[in-house]
């Protein structure tokens, strides 16, 4: 048996953050879409808001790793006591490329679900003109345009990526690719892709919400590996588990480390 994973470094720094920062305090949304790490944030005293608007005046904000739009990072300023800015260095990346974009005239599309949190910072970034697809299908449904500058949600599948450029190269005349994927998924994708062939089956670990954790378990279904998805230890079905040899644990990046050895531990004793 062997796990792997683990939070990532940017969900890492802004619970890290928001156990740090002095007095009282407020998440705008989980910190980590997972509820381990949620609950001893709220345990920690750490207060999860679900909108600008419920930040006290008395509080310190911290914004998470997916980032927020300019306007609501102004309106945390004006309204909260302070702000720690927890954007992932790799979203704040995506942002940038948008709104450098968009300032040079080129009309953007963001490549990613519209309603994660971090596609709609992003696309507060990209200026008025902006476009957002999720796959290959919806983007050849564009209208043509002379140009257009592509910027990806950062857990995009990588395996998708391909697909979508030639079907966006359709509908435009000249693109131009900014690769904000993050490595650290895609690489944990390829792990779970690797030891869904060597393992008889594959657990993976993380929040029932977290759609990371969600992609990795899919990636097992299709290599025809069985796979089991839990949030703790306590949720492992261990009747069916005995019957394989050898067994992977892996989970997302928003998956704490005790988790995956919590996990490991019951089926090791098992
Ligand atoms: S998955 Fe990648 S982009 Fe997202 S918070 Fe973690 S390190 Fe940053």
């Amino acid at each position: 048996m062997m796990p792997g994973g683990g939070l990532c470094f940017g969900v890492k720094r802004a619970v890290e953050a928001a156990r740090n920062a002095p007095g009282p305090t407020a998440a705008l949304g989980e910190l980590a879409h997972n509820p381990k790490v949620m609950d001893d944030l709220r345990r920690a005293g750490v207060r999860i808001i679900e909108s600008r608007e419920d930040a006290g005046p008395d509080e310190t904000v911290i914004v998470r790793s997916h980032g927020v739009a300019p306007e609501v990072m102004a309106n945390l300023e004006a309204n909260a006591r302070d702000v720690i800015d927890a954007t992932c260095p790799r979203v704040r990346r995506a942002q940038l490329a948008a709104s450098r974009s968009a300032a040079e005239g080129w009309p953007v599309v963001v490549v990613g679900r519209a309603s994660h949190p971090e596609v709609e910072g992003v696309v507060g970034y990209a200026g008025d003109a902006t476009e957002v697809v999720s796959d290959a299908g919806e983007a050849r449904r564009l209208p043509h345009r002379d140009r257009r500058a592509v910027v990806f949600q950062t857990t995009f599948d990588p395996s998708s990526v391909d697909e979508v450029l030639e079907a966006l190269g359709s509908v435009t005349g000249e693109l131009k690719v900014h690769d904000t994927l993050c490595t650290v998924v895609a690489h944990r994708r390829e792990t779970v892709a690797r030891l869904a062939e060597e393992v008889d089956a594959v657990v993976v670990v993380g929040g029932a919400n977290s759609s990371n954790t969600a992609a990795l378990a899919q990636v097992v279904k299709k290599a025809g590996t069985p796979v089991y998805c839990v949030e703790r230890a306590k949720d492992l079905p261990m009747e069916g588990l005995g019957e394989y040899a050898t067994l992977a644990v892996i989970g997302g990046t928003s998956t704490p480390w005790e988790s995956l050895e919590e996990v490991a531990a019951r089926l090791k004793g098992y």
